[in-house]
């Protein structure tokens, strides 16, 4: 069987609701934290229409996440982001301030601090959330050496905040769950050593109750199986909705 395609994503999900887990933004969690909890956090690196489907798709089975956009080209996309605040979803400022500026702080927080300013136009943004950056040499996080972000009425960080390291993180990369040798930056030590390569190991230990009570999936929707997604990009401006519905309910594609 395929991984990470649509219907793997929706399997999952539903088994994470079936052992009664409570799904929190980042933001939710770190004002009022559940004992039980799954984070769903999404980084909008590109291809915003594919977080579009994730976050439709997350609405229809009834569950919150969170959405980091850039504010490049390939990410920051107007509509998109107004539809998945609609859905009641939390955007927050996925960040790389630092390595665009060169590692000139200055520059850096001047830049991050207008480029908050624009998404918080479309949503109240409470958490960011760093950008590895791979190819550059300066690491964006280093930013919060120099500066604070409760100054720009932040209350959290995936990478910074305490709360967050008592989780079990579990990351795509390079189509992997936790695959260290594609990760640079995008990586947070957890104390747990559970092995998990396909998505059928997440469900596997969820029904064995090996998995502890507080993760977070890291996703990066455009890297999940794109032939739905390349089909959906038609009809972004149409009413995308009804079509997952559709498919959700009929299950006559692979999705
Ligand atoms: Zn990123």
């Amino acid at each position: 069987m395929r991984d990470f395609t649509l219907k793997i994503y929706i399997q999952l999900i539903s088994n994470f609701k079936n052992h009664n887990y409570k799904f929190q933004t980042i933001e939710k969690y770190l004002i009022e934290p559940s004992a039980k909890v799954l984070i769903l956090r999404h980084d909008v690196d590109k291809r915003p229409v594919n977080s579009l489907v994730f976050a439709e798709l997350e609405n229809n089975l009834n569950v919150k996440s969170t959405y980091y956009f850039r504010l490049t080209k390939d990410s920051f996309n107007e509509e998109i982001i107004k539809k998945i605040v609609k859905l009641g979803h939390e955007i927050g400022y996925h960040y790389e301030d630092l390595a665009l500026a060169k590692g000139d702080f200055e520059k850096a927080i001047y830049s991050f601090k207008k480029n908050l300013g624009i998404l918080r136009k479309y949503y109240p943004v409470k958490t960011v959330c760093m950008h590895g950056s791979p190819l550059s040499a300066w690491n964006n996080i280093k930013l919060w050496e120099k500066y604070k972000l409760e100054e720009f009425g932040i209350i959290g960080e995936p990478y910074i905040s305490s709360e967050f390291k008592e989780f079990f993180y579990l990351t795509d990369t390079g189509r992997k769950w936790n695959n260290n040798k594609f990760n640079f930056r995008d990586k947070i030590n957890s104390g747990y050593n559970i092995n998990i390569c396909d998505s059928r190991d997440i469900s596997g230990n969820l029904m064995k109750n090996k998995l502890p009570d507080k993760i977070i999936i890291s996703t990066h929707p455009q890297r999940w199986d794109n032939n739905y997604f390349k089909w959906t990009q038609e009809f972004v401006y149409q009413n995308i909705k009804n079509i997952i519905k559709y498919f959700i309910s009929s299950r006559k594609i692979d999705v």
